[in-house]
């Protein structure tokens, strides 16, 4: 499991050096930032009416089916709120661009059961998003910047790496569903990381950044609720933001769906 805090210095790793007040925050808006939705429409409605009038435009970091019930219904209300997406992991293997061999059986049950039932509309979005995309001095990535489909970014040495793969200050992830923050001080020569607890506020000062906002769908962090971030680039702020949903209500539906039993369980420890 990974390691609530650590911090340690290091000597080059191979980046350019990137001084973000080189790479200014020129749009001022507040964007509610999403990510690994999964398909579970309950979850994403209440972090919908939690952020309502917080935000004026929304990024979605990818994996928006598999695992859930409701992919159709969650493609559509994502379109509606003319999201900037990307692409992760089990978009791709529904859309059959990914070999499944590293899934678990459970997440390739699931994973056929979606692209049996998506309409060819919604498998053509899914199809039209890039697994990753620079917004200013932002780079959004679903996994990470080095391989932005399948790297999870869990430890201090792979954060380090994947700064070196980076042409802008920070860097947006998903994927491993986890509230991860990961600061990089080149003046220091030091780097941390640690999970970010709700309402943590993140200053996007001089350090750089590698920050998760954690799954709105399947957070694993012991915290059952729907995890989202808000991004305010006039108040340079990023604000890691948890909220409660009904879980049962999902959790009956993939029951009527016979879809696996750890899936349905992991719902309510939050895993
Ligand atoms: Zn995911």
């Amino acid at each position: 499991m990974f390691d609530l805090c650590q911090v340690r210095y290091y000597s080059g790793y191979g980046g350019d050096g990137i001084d973000p007040s080189s790479q200014p925050l020129t749009l001022a808006m507040r964007i509610l930032v999403l990510s690994d939705i999964h398909a579970n429409l309950t979850a994403l409605e209440a972090v919908l009416a939690s952020a309502d009038g917080q935000w004026e435009a929304a990024w979605f970091l990818g994996d928006l089916v598999g695992y859930g019930p409701d992919p159709e219904a969650c493609v559509a209300r994502l379109r509606e709120l003319d999201a900037l997406c990307l692409s992760g992991n089990h978009d791709w293997a529904v859309l059959g661009k990914l070999d499944m061999t590293e899934f678990n059986p459970d997440a390739r049950k699931v994973v056929d059961w979606t692209r049996q039932c998506l309409s060819a509309e919604a498998l053509g979005f899914l199809e039209a998003q890039p697994p990753m995309r620079v917004e200013g001095p932002f780079t959004l990535a679903h996994a990470s910047p080095r391989h932005p489909v399948w790297e999870y970014i869990l430890d201090l040495d792979t954060a380090l790496d994947n700064f070196a793969h980076l042409s802008t200050p920070y860097c947006f992830v998903g994927h491993s569903h986890l509230p991860l923050v990961y600061a990089l001080d080149e003046a220091a020569e030091e780097i941390s990381g640690y999970v970010a607890p709700a309402g943590e506020v993140i200053d996007l000062g001089p350090q750089r950044l590698i920050l998760n906002p954690g799954s709105v769908g399947q957070p694993r962090d012991g915290d059952p609720r729907a995890a989202y971030a808000l991004l305010d680039t006039e108040a340079a702020t990023w604000e890691y933001v948890r909220v409660p949903y009904d879980i049962p209500a999902v959790q009956e539906r993939m029951r009527d769906l016979r879809f696996p039993n750890r899936l349905i369980r992991r719902l309510a420890d939050g895993m």
